[in-house]
């Protein structure tokens, strides 16, 4: 070897030396409060500054969970809990009302490192979808559970019961005398981890769309459309019009396309809310964060509450901002 060519051999260690470390991600969290339009929140700061405070509340909540090294699973039902008792998301209290008047709650959780997946469809009564979701899968050798079967299921697990009209809000209230359907539409939560393990659990919660009809479900219960982790590729939590989210399978089709096509998690995550879905036959968006600890937060709707959250292995600080619009403040 001559001279130059060990200079550039030495310089190139230094390189990967200085630059790897800080690349690697410890661990990283993404949430979301759902995608749709932000008309009017321009002009109302105050509310959209109560959108940006809540999301950073639930980042902190689980930044306090993963850097602590706590499992993913925890930080996920720890943050939609957190977004579920929040009037602001369509998820818990706040959320949207179907076409009798009433609540009906659909919430799904899913770990990467072994597949397994807990949702419950159509409840009522279940005052956090989330925990009822994820004691599917640690008390119940089953992945989806209904109505007032999955009541009586969250029940008998001791989780807190409420009155259906416990979810209604002043706001909720005033759409079912007049129901504008612009008002309200989306607003779904969801989040997706890293922790520091390297396990991936994704996790979404939703009242589901505005005027729905004879016990219809979206995407955010069905494992694989709106709800997908799995550790060889990435965890995904997905919000929009539920029912193109299920006949494109978003979730499951982004892990795949990570997995055999190579594309990195934005790639994959682009190609599908802009290129199979659309603003009209399809309108949303997702959160994705791969193996890795990269993340994608894309939608073709005007806006989507989102926000993430990682630290970098070895550093004392973690990078974080929240987004409403197509900007992100950190
Ligand atoms: N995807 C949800 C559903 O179709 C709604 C939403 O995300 O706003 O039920």
């Amino acid at each position: 070897m001559n001279r130059n060519k060990i200079i550039a051999a030495l310089l190139l260690l230094a390189g990967a030396y200085l630059v790897s470390p800080a690349q690697e991600r410890d661990y990283a969290i993404v949430v979301h409060g759902g995608a749709g339009t932000i008309a009017g929140l321009e002009a109302d700061t105050a509310r959209a500054a109560a959108f940006h405070a809540a999301l950073d509340s639930a980042l902190m909540i689980g930044n306090d969970i993963l850097s602590a090294g706590g499992e993913g699973e925890k930080a996920v039902v720890a943050v939609i809990s957190y977004l579920e008792d929040n009037p602001l998301f369509n998820a818990g209290k706040g959320a949207t009302v179907a076409a009798e008047g009433t609540f009906e709650l659909d919430a799904a959780i899913m770990l990467g490192r072994d597949l397994s997946a807990g949702a419950v469809a159509g409840v009522k009564t279940v005052k956090h979808p989330i925990r009822a979701a994820y004691a599917v899968i640690t008390s119940s050798p089953h992945v989806m559970l209904s109505g007032a079967g999955a009541e009586r299921f969250a029940a008998g697990q001791g989780l807190e019961i409420v009155d259906n009209m416990y979810f209604a809000t002043p706001r909720t209230m005033r759409w079912v005398e007049e129901f504008k359907a612009e008002s309200g539409k989306n607003g779904t939560v969801g989040c997706v981890v890293r922790d520091r393990q390297g396990n991936l659990v994704a996790g979404t919660s939703t009242g589901g769309m505005l005027k729905k009809k004879w016990g219809r479900i979206g995407d955010t219960p069905v494992i694989g459309a709106g709800t997908y982790a799995d550790n060889h590729s990435c965890a995904v939590s997905c919000t929009g019009h539920g029912e193109y989210f299920i006949r494109h399978a978003v979730a499951y089709n982004l892990c795949a396309r990570y997995r055999h096509l190579r594309e990195t998690v934005e790639e994959a995550a682009d190609y599908i809310i802009h290129h199979e879905l659309n603003a009209r036959e399809g309108n949303g968006g997702l959160i994705a964060v791969d193996k890795d600890g990269h993340i994608a937060m894309p939608f073709n709707s005007d806006g989507m509450f989102r926000g993430f959250l990682y630290r970098e292995k070895g550093a004392r600080t973690v990078v974080k901002a929240t987004g409403i619009g197509k900007e992100m403040i950190p």
